[in-house]
């Protein structure tokens, strides 16, 4: 086995146990519960998740996807969310090879996984994430292989900004709510991590990405998109990963068509 592929299976695993441990996060943040303690437990029958039966992936197959005390079935999205995060590390060891930035871009890229599933429950972005996320993308600037501080600075302004004059302006025209200031401080944070120059490419694939996610709801449930319950963080967080991933290339593409 080469390597390089030893070293992804390692950040795969890895990334899988940071899953695991999103999965507590996405559970208890938003209901507010200590995330340390007590340890797992069972959704349904609170019975101790013990150690042989918390391996990320794994035990959801062992046990037959159920608990093994109450045999309640164990939603897909725990195993789903660890594959995810897994997936993702590997991607970034990938993409950017082992350097500083790598570590923080596999924290932010978490983060991010967090977000997306906590939005999706909840539709809210705990502050608890979004702004130390700004903070430690700010810090993380004078890291080698990261956007220089002025960089990351124009982007948190311009990423905030930009979206409160869109929900402001949505507000004023509309008269009802479109995002929430959580989605403003996540495109804030996103700014934090990966520069101004994301912001692009992050808010068109994300605006692209959940209009046609909306409008392909509105049309199969023939309601109007207005009652669109998906929340627009995680299409945020779609478009900052899809931006770092392919950014360059999506740039460089864009301005050889012009
Ligand atoms: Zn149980």
């Amino acid at each position: 086995m080469t390597i390089q592929l030893q070293i992804m299976i390692f950040a795969f695993a890895f990334g899988a146990v940071m899953g695991s441990f999103a999965n507590v996060l996405i559970h208890r943040l938003p209901l507010g519960l200590s995330i340390i303690s007590p340890g797992s437990r069972c959704p349904s029958c609170s019975a101790r998740i013990r150690w042989f039966d918390n391996i990320p992936i794994a035990s959801y197959f062992i046990l037959g996807r159920r608990c093994r005390g109450c045999k309640t079935v164990i939603s897909p999205r725990y195993p789903l969310v660890e594959a995810l995060s897994g997936f993702l590390f590997a991607a970034v060891i990938f993409r950017f090879g082992i350097q500083p930035a790598t570590a923080a871009l596999a924290l932010f890229v978490w983060a991010l996984v967090v977000i997306t599933f906590i939005d999706l429950d909840h539709r809210i972005i705990p502050d608890v994430i979004s702004l130390p996320g700004i903070v430690i993308g700010l810090a993380f600037s004078f890291a080698p292989g990261f956007p220089r501080l002025v960089d990351s600075a124009v982007g948190v302004a311009i990423g905030a900004g930009f979206l409160f004059l869109v929900l402001y302006a949505y507000e004023k025209i509309m008269g009802e709510e479109g995002m929430g200031l959580g989605d403003v401080k996540l495109l804030g944070m996103i700014g934090a991590f990966l520069g101004w120059q994301a912001l692009p490419v992050t808010i068109l694939v994300s605006s692209l990405s959940g209009s046609l996610v909306g409008v392909g709801y509105a049309l199969l449930k023939g309601e109007s998109i207005r009652k669109f319950p998906v929340p627009f963080g995680p299409f945020l967080a779609l478009g900052a990963i899809v931006h770092l991933f392919f950014g360059v290339e999506l740039i460089q593409w864009y301005l050889g068509i012009l």
